[in-house]
């Protein structure tokens, strides 16, 4: 079993509202197809679908006015507007794939997810569907309104379901010494330990957002799957063969997180 979290810097054009790169999407859907049949589970990011919407209206920072309400409501409409695009280009690669909606099974506390109830995603997989799911707006049973982002999903997801593979795939090779789009002297980072882990969240946590983006959140997400002894890749899904490569178990440029 293995989860593969597609992100919204790839399955999006990020700088522009509500643009999906269909390209990507496309030689994606191909590479997933290659592997196919395997038991697999897909989540996407929002990139310029979801993020924009709940921004507009501070679903993250939870219900703090009735005019959130339809803004809740949009910014899932914006995932699932994303997700339709993706699922149909899954289908049309002849993949069983099937859209399940976040904010119809999952409720958040302080924005965190508790072990969640995946026996239905199983059980999609054992009949030979391929479950995508995404980052979504959902109930938060402390604050409201939260974010559930897709990091956090396919963490929980690959930990409660037992996956023996989570694959991250972003618009950079993996995880660096610091921002490779900021500084051109970052290294990449082919292992990451734990405790090496940690020292890297921790000098994410002084500087600022910019510099870290949001490589620090999914590292620091990824630690719970590595406890859990998944094995956990950071790999570009822009570059043509690397996720299907990562889906076969073969090596590839990427940083693997261990104990
Ligand atoms: P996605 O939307 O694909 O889930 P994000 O854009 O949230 O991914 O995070 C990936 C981005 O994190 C990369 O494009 C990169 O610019 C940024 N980043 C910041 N610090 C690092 C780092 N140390 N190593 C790799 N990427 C980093």
């Amino acid at each position: 079993m293995q989860i593969v979290k597609l992100g919204g810097s790839v399955v999006t054009v990020k700088d522009m509202p509500m643009t999906a790169d269909h390209e990507n999407v496309k030689r994606l859907a191909e590479e997933i197809k290659a592997a196919w049949p395997t038991p697999l589970v897909v989540i996407h990011g929002g990139g310029s679908f979801g993020h924009p919407v709940a921004k507009k209206y501070g679903i993250a920072d939870g219900f703090t006015s009735e005019r959130q309400v339809i803004g809740f409501t949009r910014t899932h409409q914006a995932m699932v507007a994303l997700n339709t695009i993706i699922v149909d280009a899954l289908l049309d690669e002849g993949i069983p794939a099937l859209s399940v909606a976040p904010s119809a099974f999952i409720a958040t506390y302080d924005g965190r997810m508790p072990r969640g109830d995946f026996e239905n995603i199983g059980r999609l997989v054992v009949k030979g569907m391929l479950p995508v799911l995404y980052g979504d707006a959902v109930i938060d049973k402390s604050r409201g309104f939260s974010i559930l982002s897709g990091d956090q999903l396919a963490v929980r997801l690959a930990v409660s379901m037992g996956a023996n593979r989570l694959i991250f795939g972003v618009d950079v090779d993996g995880v660096y010494t610091s921002n490779p789009k900021l500084a051109p002297q970052a290294r990449l980072i082919d292992r990451l330990s734990l405790e090496k882990l940690e020292g890297f969240v921790e000098i994410g946590k002084a500087l600022t957002t910019d510099v870290t983006g949001g490589m620090l959140g999914k590292v620091s997400e990824a630690r719970a799957a590595v406890e859990a002894g998944i094995e956990v890749r950071m790999v570009n899904a822009t570059k043509p063969g690397v996720i299907l490569k990562a889906l076969r178990g073969e090596p590839v440029a990427g940083t693997v997180l261990t104990m």
